[in-house]
């Protein structure tokens, strides 16, 4: 009898050890990439630690500003053998801009800064500097050979749109061989759902109101995956009374202009939730949903001016509109 009490007073310390390790939250904030990461993971887990390094690290590896990094020195030099990380994401960005055509191209980068959105110096260049810059836009031109990048002159690339999208990855896959059984990571607008919560429930996401970031126009509750927003709302300058956003058209190498807000994006790959995210918001909501219908594995929110929200269908269900939004919603098929 006494053994059977014993044997059943240990069984439920367990229970109980295991249920707070896993009820209780570890939370962290930290800055990396140009933006704040929050971490919220339940249980013990070593993977916060060592991620919010590798936040760091990958930032000065990719960094377009840091001199020391693996981006900066082949944007100086025109060519460079680069490290394992940025060889990956570059070569991926080039097979996604090869797809994506001219909506996602990582060599933006010099209209970007022409546009004075690296330096804050913003202007509006002439139409003549806008085609010399548009003409030099074109990531096919990039060679990999070996670990060896080499760039053609007047080139250089920003893995800005893809980074945030490579790190969540990394960070899902150190949850999976941690103790960690459920954890929400918000990588500053790209955010990591992984598990469902203690409860049993999915993770539910906000999607940023772009007139006013701070608050949510609805929640998203998609289960395990990695959501992506590009907005206009980030970072963009005003002059003559027109907004400028730094999300560029590839192909005219001018800041996109077509009516769309914000877009959201779910998918199982960090990468490509990333760079859909701007891809999509290039392509407008009607050309998005084209594009969709290549290929299923994702699913997308859009936003445009004229009050409409647009849902793929993978993801209608999983939205509810906030009380007080009076958008119409659209499933796109
Ligand atoms: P954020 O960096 O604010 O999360 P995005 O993920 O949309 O926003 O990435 C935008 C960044 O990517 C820009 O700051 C710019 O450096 C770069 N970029 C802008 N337009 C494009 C484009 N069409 N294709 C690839 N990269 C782009
Ligand atoms: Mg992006």
């Amino acid at each position: 009898m006494k053994k059977l009490l014993c044997i059943l007073l240990t069984f439920l310390l367990i229970l109980t050890l295991s249920s707070c390790a896993s009820d209780k939250a570890e939370e962290r904030s930290f800055e990396a990439m140009d933006t704040v990461m929050h971490f919220k993971t339940y249980g013990y887990s070593y993977a916060p630690d060592v991620m919010e390094k590798l936040a760091g690290v990958l930032d000065s590896l990719l960094s377009t500003e840091d001199e020391e990094s693996d981006i900066y020195r082949l944007n100086h030099n025109g060519s460079a053998n680069l490290g394992a990380d940025a060889l990956a994401l570059i070569k991926r960005s080039l097979s996604l801009s090869a797809d994506l055509k001219a909506y996602f191209d990582p060599t933006v980068y010099p209209a970007v800064c022409e546009w004075g959105f690296i330096s804050g110096d913003h202007h509006v260049p002439d139409e003549k500097r806008l085609k010399e810059l548009a003409a030099h836009i074109d990531s096919a031109k990039v060679k990999v050979v070996g670990t060896t990048v080499t760039l053609p002159k007047d080139t250089a690339i920003d893995l800005g749109a893809v980074a945030k999208g490579y790190l969540a990855d990394e960070c899902r896959n150190a949850l999976e061989v941690s103790e960690a059984p459920c954890a929400i990571w918000n990588l500053g607008g790209t955010i990591l759902l992984y598990g469902k919560k203690p409860d049993g429930t999915d993770f539910k996401v906000g999607v940023a109101d772009p007139e006013n970031p701070a608050s949510y126009f609805g929640y998203l509750t998609c289960g395990e995956g990695i959501v992506a927003t590009s907005g206009g709302y980030e970072r963009y300058f005003e002059e003559g009374g027109k907004r400028y956003i730094h999300i560029l058209d590839p192909t005219t190498a001018k800041p996109v202009d077509n009516g769309t807000l914000s877009v959201t994006v779910f998918s199982q790959d960090g990468v490509l939730s990333d760079a859909l995210s701007t891809a999509l918001f290039v392509m407008g909501a009607d050309k998005a949903a084209e594009y969709r219908r290549t290929r299923k594995d994702f699913d997308f929110i859009i936003l445009t001016d004229d009050n409409k929200l647009y849902l793929s269908e993978g993801i209608y269900d999983d939205f509810s509109l906030e009380s007080g939004y009076d958008y119409e919603m659209i499933k796109v098929q």
